[in-house]
């Protein structure tokens, strides 16, 4: 006996190189095998990929593969991450990155 399940996920993104965020969208399929064990399978595009992950992404913007992901449901909670429709003003941005960057001090007053 196996089942068969799909579920859509809107995946986001977020580029450590331009701080672009974007989402995509995967279609995951969960199914049991004969011995109980839950299997997922991702497909984009309607093809298998990798699960999403850091480093398995290309930047739609900049084709860095510095992408990281954030957790489930993080951006419905946060819709201030999804880039406004004019561009970004990356200097003046503060960094909502939920990962933790290494902060590096330029001078010391
Ligand atoms: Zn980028």
């Amino acid at each position: 006996m196996t089942s068969l399940e799909e579920e859509r996920r809107n995946v986001p993104f977020e580029c450590r190189g331009c701080w672009h965020v974007w989402e995509e969208e995967y279609l995951v399929r969960h199914f049991s095998d004969r011995h109980g064990n839950e299997c997922l399978i991702w497909l984009c595009g309607g093809l298998p990929v990798l699960p999403p992950s850091p480093g398995a992404v290309i930047c739609p913007r900049c084709g860095s593969q510095q992408a990281t992901t954030f957790p489930d449901g993080y951006l419905a909670r946060h819709p201030e991450l999804i880039p406004p429709a004019h561009p970004p003003v990356p200097d003046d941005a503060p960094l909502r990155s939920p990962v933790k960057y290494p902060l590096f001090y330029e001078r010391v007053t």
